[in-house]
């Protein structure tokens, strides 16, 4: 489990989440094989999922992150529920790119930087999704979400995010922090902020050398005498299950399923984000299927 803290300044005009997700990025890795680089990548949109589904009002509540780059990696996709648990996905896990001229892994080059970022917020309390979209910065991802919360939502917000691949691909750690000013900051309060963040060292420096989320709040928020809200434990986390992979081949309608049935029978459904593998026999599941007329078996 990643341990996940939500602080808040004296004040209560400075909110802060940070979150040690090394076992969410473990798991991650352990299920999609990725490359050093894709590793840094996925990772570092699930954490920054992991910390976004925090701040959600209600755990029935989600996010969608979906970055589109155009770079060599393909898509990226991150879901969060409204705890902080996330599950993600990369098109092509194992490109891998020589590192960065200052030795870092070459993130923004995999994920590419000409296309979108998307966040589709999904509220129990709304009929259709919320959706943003904003032009990638980088393709390095916090830089991203920073963009997205500055001109999509229109909060001053701070992200960094890190994640530190070994030499034999296993994951060393990962976390990442999230910095959001409520309305009304004053002008000192603002440079403060930004001494101090431009003082911390990287997240996966902190993490290596013993440090955890509330150390990063009381460095982010020095000055501000910030205390934790709450902290909770998060996790790599799939819902999907066989009874709704089944919902989902039966919403393709008969004539689908009739077709997929003449080329095959016996139907395998992998799922993209934990590879958990769902056998249907299609002749079965046409026989489920109510009697109706066409159209009302289409969707
Ligand atoms: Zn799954």
């Amino acid at each position: 489990m990643a341990e996940l803290i939500r602080g808040l300044s004296d004040n209560g005009g400075v909110v802060f989440c940070g979150v040690d997700s090394t076992d969410i990025v473990c798991k991650a890795e352990e299920l999609h094989p990725t490359s050093a680089t894709c590793s840094a990548a996925l990772g570092r949109l699930l954490t920054g999922a992991a910390l976004m589904g925090s701040m959600l009002k209600d755990e029935r509540d989600s996010i969608t992150l979906r970055v589109n780059g155009g770079g060599p990696a393909g898509l990226l996709i991150a879901c969060t529920d409204g705890s902080g648990n996330v599950k993600g996905c990369i098109d092509h896990p194992l490109v891998e790119l020589p590192p960065r001229a200052d030795g870092h892994l070459d993130v923004g080059g995999a994920v590419g930087k000409d296309g979108v970022l998307t966040v589709i917020r999904d509220n129990r309390l709304q009929k259709e999704p919320t959706v943003g979209q904003v032009p990638l910065v980088s393709g390095e991802i916090a830089e991203d979400l920073t963009a997205y919360y500055a001109y999509s939502e229109q909060i001053p917000t701070v992200c960094a995010l890190g994640v530190l691949v070994d030499a034999d691909l296993s994951i060393r750690c990962a976390g990442g922090y999230l910095v959001q000013l409520l309305p009304g900051a004053t002008d000192a309060e603002i440079t403060q902020l930004e001494k101090n963040i431009a003082a911390m060292p990287p997240v996966t420096e902190m993490l290596r050398s013993g440090l955890g989320p509330k150390d990063m709040m009381e460095q982010a928020l020095a000055g501000f005498a910030p205390s934790v809200l709450d902290s909770r434990q998060v996790a790599y986390r799939c819902d999907c299950s066989r009874e709704r992979t089944k919902g989902m081949l039966l919403s393709l309608g008969r004539k689908e399923l009739e077709k997929l049935r003449d080329e095959d029978p016996r139907c395998e459904v992998v799922c993209h984000f934990c590879h958990a593998k769902y056998e249907f026999d299609l002749d079965r599941l046409l026989q489920e299927l109510p009697e109706l007329p066409a159209e009302n078996c289409q969707n």
